[in-house]
Formats: structure tokens, sequence, C-alpha cells
């Protein structure tokens, strides 16, 4: 079923009880696969308490070290945030939109990764300019952060009602979408060729990576276009190389 393209990723979860609640919001909705990054306590037993009869859940839950690890075989990132955000104003989706917009993805057979942040401090920076999307769960604006859990269950639901409308009318891409790994190979790249160039000063790189990411990401590049994009920055590199030569 395609709800088991869906990835739930908690990063740095200091209470064990928030990740058995976790799984219990996930398995009511139908979702199963869970990652657990450096969780402080796992496994625990508040976290099987708190889980019910979702244990099955935390059985199977994958425990990494890293948000890359967890998002290795990911093709859509999507960020969560009890704010209305920082820096960069990002691709912000309310839920309804986002469970509709999994639900598309899903369909055509990608997975997709919904990251939660710490309870205290949620994601860092770094770990949103990783995010190809950001979902906000609109709430009272003078008390804003709900528990980790709740903000899973809102979420999970969203993201069954969004994949049951969809399962009928999808249009899958007859073309496979890169993962984020892939993705990273090309960012690498892309950085190299610009620090070539001197249009990206690794002195002072300012949000340059930052903002060719979220756009790359929000694209969903395919196969064929990754090569082409890799294609192109060779073929720069290539000139380039070439003048010096001569
Ligand atoms: N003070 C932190 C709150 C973290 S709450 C902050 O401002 O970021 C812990 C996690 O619960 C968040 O990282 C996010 O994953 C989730 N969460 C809480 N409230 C949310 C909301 N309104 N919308 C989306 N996610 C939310």
């Amino acid at each position: 079923m395609s709800l088991s393209n869906i990835r739930i990723v908690l990063i740095q979860t200091s209470h064990p009880g928030n990740i058995g609640s976790t799984a219990r919001a996930m398995k009511t909705m139908g979702l199963s696969d869970l990652c657990l990054v450096n969780p402080k306590m796992f496994p625990d037993p508040q976290a099987t308490t708190m889980s019910s009869n979702a244990n099955d859940i935390l059985d199977n839950a994958k425990v990494v070290d890293s948000l890359q690890q967890a998002v290795a075989d990911c093709h859509v990132v999507i960020g969560t945030s009890a704010r209305h955000l920082r820096t960069l104003s990002w691709d912000t989706f309310d839920p309804r939109h986002c469970g509709e917009f999994i639900g598309k993805q899903v369909a055509d057979n990608k997975k997709v990764a919904l990251i939660f942040g710490r309870e205290r401090t949620g994601l860092t920076n770094e770990e949103l300019s990783f995010c190809h999307h950001l979902v906000h769960i609109p709430t009272n604006a003078d008390y804003s952060s709900l528990n980790i859990a709740s903000a899973v269950q809102i979420l999970s639901y969203e993201c069954r009602m969004g994949s049951v409308d969809i399962q009928q009318s999808s249009h899958p891409l007859d073309e496979e979408v890169i993962s984020t790994k892939e993705l990273e190979g090309f960012y690498q790249h892309l950085e190299k060729v610009l620090i070539e160039v001197e249009f990206l000063d690794p002195e002072n790189p300012r949000y340059l990576m930052p903002r060719l990411r979220r756009m790359y990401g929000r694209i969903a590049v395919t196969r064929s276009e990754l090569s082409l994009l890799r294609g192109m920055l060779s073929a720069f590199q290539g000139r380039k190389f070439t003048r010096r030569e001569k």
C-alpha cells in the first residue's frame, strides 16, 4: 500500500514516551516506517508502554546517527516546523495540502520522509536546509508548539486522507525521480563548478547552496534530467580546462 512509502523520522527525541506515542499515532493511520536519529533513550519501557499495541512499529524502527542516513533512499524530504519560518522563505505547506502532495508522491511510488525535530528546539537550520518542503500546522500564535506525537498524528491523518483520494486518479510519471543520495552527488558537483567559475565564494557562500537545493528539491528531478545537469556541469568544466590549456 502506498502509505508504506511514507517514513516518519524523529530527530534526537529526548522522551522515550514520545517515541511510543508516535508509533501509536502512526499505526492508527496505517503508517509503519519509523526511523529514529540518535534517540536519547531507545529501546525503553516507556516507549513500549506509550505505544499501546503498536510495538511492531517500535520493533521495526530503524535507528541511525544522521538525517542523511535516515533519508538516503527517499525522493522527497519534508520538514515540520512549530513556527512560520526563519531565514529563507520556504515553500511551506499546511497539513491538508501536505497530505495531498504526499498522496500524489506515494501513488507515483516515491518515498517521502517527514522530519520531526527535538522536543525543546525543533530542527536546526542545517537540517531545515536539507528539506525540500516544510509543513506547519496552524496553531494558536501565542502557544504554537504541539507535542511531537500530536504533530505526527495530525500529519499522518492528512497523509491517509490524501492518499485515499489520490489512488484512483493518479497519473504516474513514466520516468523515475532520483533519490536524495543521487541529488547530493549533483549538489557537490554543482558547488565545485560554481567555485571554479568564481560564482560562489567559499569564504562567503551566503545562502547560494541552500537556495539552489531548495529549488532543485522542489522540482523533483528525474533521472534523465540529472544526466543532463551533470553533463552540463562537466561541459562547463571541460570548457574552462580547454581555455586554460591554450
Ligand atoms: N521550540 C521548538 C518546538 C519543537 S516541538 C521550535 O520552535 O521549533 C517538537 C517538534 O514537534 C517540532 O520540531 C515539529 O516536528 C513538531 N511540531 C510541533 N508543533 C508543530 C506545528 N505547529 N507544526 C508542525 N510541526 C510541529
